[in-house]
């Protein structure tokens, strides 16, 4: 056998399940085609941890949050990278009704863990239009996620594991007990493909419902100086020096990576309810996140095929997610430990035919 595990897909999802098995010092093999779209070369990267018009904790808020930090830290010191950025969310209130809905959710939902009314900054007066102040939560950042990906390609080269290509379904052989790919033997087989996998038959019949997303790159003036992330409508994200993000816009119907007028027409329209200054926009990117209909990731072996496994279905969390996800991928692998009941494969089998 060349290696345990062949994985398909180095984007986000695929890059953390390549870490946790070498952590756990497993032999594994890559292939990745790099000229396909990837949602994570464009994804914005932010982690929020209350997210909504009624302010929830994102889905297994807990667990994702805890485990986050620690994930990508240790591998900030693996790949010799900083790529975790604590950055704080700051919420501008729209009017007197959402402030006192807001100041409510905090205490009934006990959010105040994550949570506090803030006034706006007075250096920021003139530039968020915050009268009412906002919420802040300093639980909130930025991960880098396409230099993850890019130095975590160079420590899978260097190791020797990655190899530059597009899976060819044809060379796949699953009636044994191993898979087989291209005549070599795997224990098993694990397709990270995103949006891409429409293209493979062995689980797109699975409900994913993809949707595409665009976002700016901008400047604002160099006197300003914004270190908090803004989130009303759209939202505004510190990249360093007066450079920002900004984002990002959601499309169920035109699932292609190419760059829009509408979008970018929307995401400065619902900025001027927050931002006082013209932004100038230098680049502007699209992908498509693989979202499913019911909101959950999907993990876990084929139906009929037990060494042929899936993960993917990251949607619009993916950095949150990914670490958490990845760890219970690898566990149930090495381990046999139970994939959660919202997230395993299994609760789609019935669909499979
Ligand atoms: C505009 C936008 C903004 C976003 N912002 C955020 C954000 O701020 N925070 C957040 O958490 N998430 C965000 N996301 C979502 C995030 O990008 C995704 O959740 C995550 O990146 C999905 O990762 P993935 O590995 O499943 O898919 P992908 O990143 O698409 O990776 C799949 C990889 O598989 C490879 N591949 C596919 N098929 C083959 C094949 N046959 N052979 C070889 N290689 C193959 C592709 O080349 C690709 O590299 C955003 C997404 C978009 C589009």
């Amino acid at each position: 056998m060349e290696a345990d595990y062949l994985i398909v897909g180095q984007g986000l999802a695929g890059t953390c399940i390549a870490h946790q098995l070498l952590q756990r010092g497993k032999s594994i093999k890559i292939i990745q085609n790099q000229e396909l779209p990837s949602s994570s070369k464009v994804a914005g990267g932010m982690f929020n941890p209350v997210t909504g018009k009624r302010l929830a904790r994102t889905w297994k808020q807990q667990e994702t949050f805890s485990y986050l930090n620690t994930f990508y830290q240790d591998l900030e010191v693996s790949l010799n990278t900083k790529l975790l950025h604590k950055i704080p969310l700051f919420r501008p209130y729209k009017n007197e009704n959402q402030k006192s809905q807001f100041l409510r959710a905090i205490e009934t939902k006990g959010l105040s863990d994550l949570l506090e009314n803030k006034e706006t900054k007075e250096e920021l007066k003139d530039i968020i239009q915050a009268p009412l102040g906002g919420i802040l939560t300093s639980e909130s950042g930025r991960l880098d996620v396409p230099l993850f990906i890019e130095k975590s390609a160079q420590y899978f080269h260097k190791k020797g594991i990655l190899e530059q290509g597009n899976f060819d379904y044809e060379s796949l052989d699953i009636a044994k007990e191993t898979a087989e790919y291209k005549l070599v033997k795997y224990s098993k087989i694990i397709f990270c493909e995103g949006f891409h996998v429409k293209n493979n038959t062995l689980f797109n019949w699975l409900p994913f419902n993809p949707v595409k997303g665009e976002t700016l790159d901008v400047t604002l003036p160099k006197n300003i100086n914004i270190k908090e992330i803004i989130n009303q409508g759209a939202w505004l994200m510190p990249m360093g020096g007066n450079k920002y993000k900004m984002g990002s816009t959601y499309d169920w119907d035109n699932l292609d990576f190419e760059t829009t007028q509408k979008a970018k027409e929307d995401i400065l329209e619902k900025s001027k309810n927050f931002l006082s200054p013209v932004p100038t926009i230098f680049a502007q990117s699209a992908g498509i996140r693989p979202a499913v209909d019911d909101r959950r990731p999907i993990l876990g072996a084929h139906p009929k095929y037990p060494n042929i496994v899936i993960f993917n279905g990251l949607g619009t969390k993916g950095v949150s997610l990914a670490p958490y996800l990845s760890k219970q991928l690898a566990e149930h692998l090495t381990e046999g430990k139970e994939i959660d009941a919202e997230s395993t494969i299994e609760r789609f089998y019935t669909l499979y035919s």
